[in-house]
This record gives structure tokens, sequence and C-alpha cells, in this order.
């Protein structure tokens, strides 16, 4: 069977050129076409000889995703629905921002982590993303931007990265090569509910990712009520897994905090959040929660709410940004675009 080689890292391709009687350079001009240029025929890569084309067309193949829709907010966010080889849909979204476009990339095909107020959970976890449809989605976006230079990638679509993890780094590393994308590892950030075991793993690749742990809660008890992943891996795993990373990166933790109406916007829960998090090169980003579907069980904050929670952090020290959420008018959370479609042929939720 064809294999998508945008599954392969370019030493790997190196190597099976070199088993197949093909010049190593090969790899790396096949690499500038497939990501410097975004070429996705073999047969458009007119620097390589037929021999090597017919050698790619019988071994190898691109399977580009299929954009399904496109919706465009009035703050110019993009969200794409894009249906993969095997019929699933994923969703991608680029956000526009002064001199930066980044981009949201998906990694698995639902979630199973279920929390609370995320529609991606609510799909149930189908499978992992090939590491060719992770690049498969950044490589479609790009050729759908003006201009299609994308500064920024974060890894916070539908799934968990941390839980593919293994395509996730394969994928990341191909769009840090300097033969392939050439994105720079702090222009990455991975998007984690927790898992404190894979963090530590990450601290070790020697990659200067940013990190974006969804914390959403500062106690077990309340944490635990939004993502059942904390009763695995509860604040007395997580924090020291996220001391060592910032310790080994020497980057900054991002704690992503959704302000939930009543639930955790006390002074309380204010508190706890400073306790928790000092000493720790870290910021916040307060979200308000933007309740786009009243079936997720939560209300947005009042302003006083965002506005209290907020100064309390500053007045502690505490490095904190209020976030308002992106193309809001398209379908809020991760996932809404695919559990709207979804929904509309599904009969059993
Ligand atoms: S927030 Fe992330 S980890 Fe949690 S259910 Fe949604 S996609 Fe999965």
């Amino acid at each position: 069977m064809v294999e998508d080689i945008r599954n392969l890292t370019l030493q790997e391709l190196e190597k099976n050129f070199q088993a197949q009687g093909v010049a190593p350079y090969r790899a790396r001009q096949v690499y500038a076409w497939l990501y410097k240029k975004g070429i996705e025929d073999f047969s458009l890569m007119t620097n390589l000889p037929q021999d090597v084309k017919a050698l790619l067309g019988k071994y190898y193949a691109i399977f580009s995703p299929a954009v399904e829709k496109v919706l465009t907010s009035s703050d110019l966010t993009q969200k794409f629905l894009l249906r993969l080889k095997d019929g699933t849909l994923i969703e991608s979204v680029s956000i526009p921002a002064s001199s930066r476009l980044t981009v949201c990339l998906s990694t698995q095909v639902g979630c199973r982590y279920c929390c609370a107020f995320c529609a991606s959970g609510r799909l149930g976890f189908r499978r992992h993303l090939e590491v060719s449809e992770i690049l498969g989605q950044f490589l479609t976006v790009a050729k759908n931007v003006p201009d299609g230079r994308i500064s920024n990638v974060v890894f916070m679509g539908v799934g968990e990265p941390l839980d593919n993890y293994d395509h996730l780094l394969r994928a990341i590393r191909i769009l840090n090569d300097e033969n392939g994308v050439r994105l720079g590892a702090r222009k990455m950030t991975v998007s984690t509910c927790g898992l404190s075991n894979r963090i530590v793993s990450l601290s070790r690749e020697g990659l200067q990712l940013e990190l974006s742990v969804s914390l959403h809660a500062a106690t077990n008890e309340k944490r635990s009520q939004l993502l059942p992943v904390n009763k695995r891996f509860p604040l007395e795993t997580l924090m020291p897994a996220l001391r060592l990373y910032a310790q080994a990166t020497k980057r900054k933790i991002t704690f992503e905090y959704v302000l939930l109406r009543g639930f955790n916007t006390t002074v309380e829960d204010a508190q706890a959040l400073v306790a928790l998090i000092r000493g720790l090169n870290a910021r916040v980003n307060l979200i308000p929660y933007n309740s786009a579907d009243s079936r997720l069980g939560f209300e947005p904050p009042v302003k006083l709410e965002v506005l209290f929670f907020k100064s309390y952090l500053e007045k502690h020290g505490v490095d904190v940004t209020l976030r308002m959420p992106r193309g809001a008018d398209i379908a809020a959370a991760c996932g809404q675009l695919v559990w709207k479609t979804a929904d509309s042929r599904c009969t059993n939720y």
C-alpha cells in the first residue's frame, strides 16, 4: 500500500531513497517542493528526473484534506472544515492579528478527554491523526489565506495533542526542519489538558515549544468537575511536571483559565490560583466563556466577575491577559464546527 510521503521525516526519506538507489539530496529537493512550495503532485516537481518521479508515484501518495466548508468571522478568523481521506471531519482555524497569522491545528478525530465545556469531547474519540494529516491542515490553510504566510502554529484544535504524542512530535520536527517549513519551535504552541507524563517527556525533546495548559480551576475538587483527566493527573503531579518543563526549556507556561459564571470566579478561586502558580514562570490567560451552545451547561461570566478576577491576579503579581474569544460568530469553542455538522447527521446524541 502506498504511504503518504508527508508521514516521513527528511532523514527517513533520505534513508528510503538510499535503499532504492536514489541520491539522498533528492529527498531534500522533494521536501522543498512539499513544504516550501506546497506542491501536491509528484509530476510537477520539475527538477527531479523521470525515474525518481516514477519511484515516488509507485511508493508514495499525497492525500490532502478536502475543504468542505470555510466560515469567515467578522474579525477575519476563518474556520476550515476539512474532510480526510477516510471521510472523517476535522477543523483548522486561521487567526490573523496585526503582523501575525496563527493557525490552530487538530491532532485527533474527536477526543477522549471529555472536558466539560468542550464540544470536541462530546464527539468521542475516533482516531489519532497521521503526521501527514496534521501537516496537511497546515498546508491546506496556507493555500487558502492571503500570501500563504503562517507565522505561528497552535495545536489547540480538535483532540488532545499529547495523546497523539509521536505523530505530534514528528509533525513539529518537520515544521521546524530548515528543509521543511522552517518554523521556529518558539512559534509553535502545544496545548494540553494536563497529561503530566507527556509533559515530562516533552521537556526532554530539546525543543523550546510554548506550552499552554488548560487549568480552569486551581483546586482538584473543581478542576476534576471540569476536566476528568485531573483525576488521573491531579495538580500534585501536574505542577511538578510543569515546573520541570519551564526549567528545561526556559519557556513561560501559559495557563488557560476559562471564566465560568459563578463556578470558578470567586475570591477563593483567585486565591487558590495565586498560591498554585507562585514561583513558576507563568502567565494566566483569562477567557470569558462564550456560550455558543447551551447544551454544554455553563454560562458566560458577568463583566464584574471578569474585572474582579483579573484585577485580583494583577494585584498579586500574576502576569495575566484577558483574551476575548475569536471567531465567536462562526462557532465558539474548538470542535463546534465539526459538532454542528455531525449533529445534522447524528440522531443518537
Ligand atoms: S478541551 Fe481539548 S482535551 Fe478537553 S475535550 Fe476538548 S479537545 Fe479534548
